[in-house]
């Protein structure tokens, strides 16, 4: 019997109707003969509802009753998804993650799954059950319940999907699928079918906040395809796969804007082994998140790194680096504030070699000056003002053909 595994995110559960609407999801897949889990998050915003809670007990909880307290938020869905879905003639039984042996590590509110026992699971399906699985949440080896990071439902999803070797992994949101660019930004972007893990998990790296970025790492691991719809809408939405010829030919498969972002310059570094691994650990230790970074050898001994950071993180940055720059022996930090970076992803820049230039000069004719650029197999970024973060968004999701409505046709003169 072909095996779905369906996740309804906290706005498509937000209340005992719109879970009602959710099973009727669920009930046409029953009736085409497959089995079902169904993953659920918490209600609306029930999560955030219990942060606030947590912060009038205790200013700064500690992590494990933080995930005690947010793993109720789930539990709550999973019995109301079950006693709906009774009411339609649909037997099903809920289970928390710990009831299923959704094992983690024991780094609280951000664990790490470890292994799914699906032995119950496989027992409930085989009975003709829905199995109704509690997102977000799992256990230690000793038994406490963790939470793995916020919007971690998804990867609950793709975890016992794979474990389970379900032929597709549901993901029903609020959006009804992945686009070329944010709709909001974009006018005429269009929304995929189909998008490879490796392009989608550097959209999500880049501020598109569709899919929690572990679900999506877990799909590639366990070649599992993961559709992105809508809840309440019967749209196709967007695929998430391997590879295909198709994506090739495709060159860019969407454009990003990450926001706030500030630039770390340090000139004048001894260009001598260890340096940069001084410095990056340190920054890392500190909690500090860099990307982007580049050095180059100036000749005289000496080397230039610049790397971005958050905007937020910039408040802590100064001493750290003071510190790591008398710990290497030298160099002068200088930070820059008010950047933002657009990007081009697709793994068709691997085999479209002017890629790169057609973004180029497309940043060009709209007047953006680029400050730094990066680039990877599948990801050309232009670090640029902030001020000019939209209108580069939308000259290069122009240059790159996306807003057309022939799906891969690149425009170039
Ligand atoms: N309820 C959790 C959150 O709001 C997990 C999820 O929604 O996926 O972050
Ligand atoms: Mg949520």
């Amino acid at each position: 019997m072909p095996l779905i595994v369906q996740k309804f995110g906290g706005s498509s559960v937000a209340d005992v109707d719109k879970i009602r609407r959710c099973a009727e999801r669920t009930l046409e897949e029953r009736r085409r003969g497959h089995g079902v889990v169904v993953v659920v998050s918490a209600m609306g915003k029930t999560t955030d509802s219990l942060i606030v809670l947590a912060n009038e007990a205790n200013a700064s909880p500690s992590r494990r009753e933080m995930d005690m307290l947010l793993s109720t938020g789930e539990q709550v869905t999973i019995a109301l998804m079950a006693m709906v879905l009774e009411t339609m003639g649909q037997a099903a039984v809920s289970f928390t993650g710990g009831q299923i042996g959704m094992e983690t590590d024991e780094s609280f509110s951000k664990a790490a799954i470890c292994a799914v026992n699906v032995e119950r699971l496989r027992t409930a399906l085989a009975a003709g059950k829905v199995a109704v699985v509690a997102g977000f949440q799992g256990v230690t080896p000793e038994g406490d319940i963790t939470t793995l990071g916020r919007g971690g439902s998804d990867t609950t999803a793709v975890a016992v999907a794979a474990a389970l070797k379900a032929d597709r992994c549901d993901i029903f949101t609020d959006v009804d699928g992945v686009y070329t660019a944010d709709p909001r930004i974009v006018p005429d972007a269009r929304r995929l079918k189909t998008i490879s893990y490796e392009a989608m998990l550097e959209m999500a790296s880049l501020g598109a906040k569709v899919m929690h970025d572990r679900s999506v790492k877990f799909g590639a691991m366990y070649k599992m395809p993961i559709h992105v719809r809508h809840s309440h809408r019967p749209d196709e939405g967007t695929i998430i796969c391997g590879e295909d010829e198709q994506m090739e030919k495709m060159e860019i498969t969407g454009v990003a804007l990450k926001q706030n972002l500030g630039r770390v310059t340090l000139t004048s570094v001894p260009d001598s082994p260890g340096v940069a691994a001084r410095v990056f650990a340190g920054l890392a230790d500190a909690n500090i998140t860099v990307d982007d970074i580049i050095q180059t050898v100036t000749g005289d001994g000496k080397a230039t790194m610049s790397f971005t950071v958050e905007q937020a993180d910039l408040a802590d940055i100064r001493p750290v680096l003071d510190r790591l720059l008398k710990e290497i022996g030298g160099g002068q930090p200088r930070i820059d504030e008010g950047f933002c970076k657009v990007s081009a992803v697709g793994v068709g820049i691997r085999s479209h070699a002017a890629s790169a230039a057609v973004m180029f000069r497309a940043l060009a004719e709209a007047g953006v000056n680029i400050a730094n650029i990066t680039t990877s197999e599948i990801k050309i970024s232009a670090i640029i003002g902030k001020a000019d973060g939209e209108k580069a968004l939308r000259a290069v999701h122009g240059a790159f053909g996306l807003g057309s409505e022939q799906e891969g046709i690149i425009k170039r003169d």
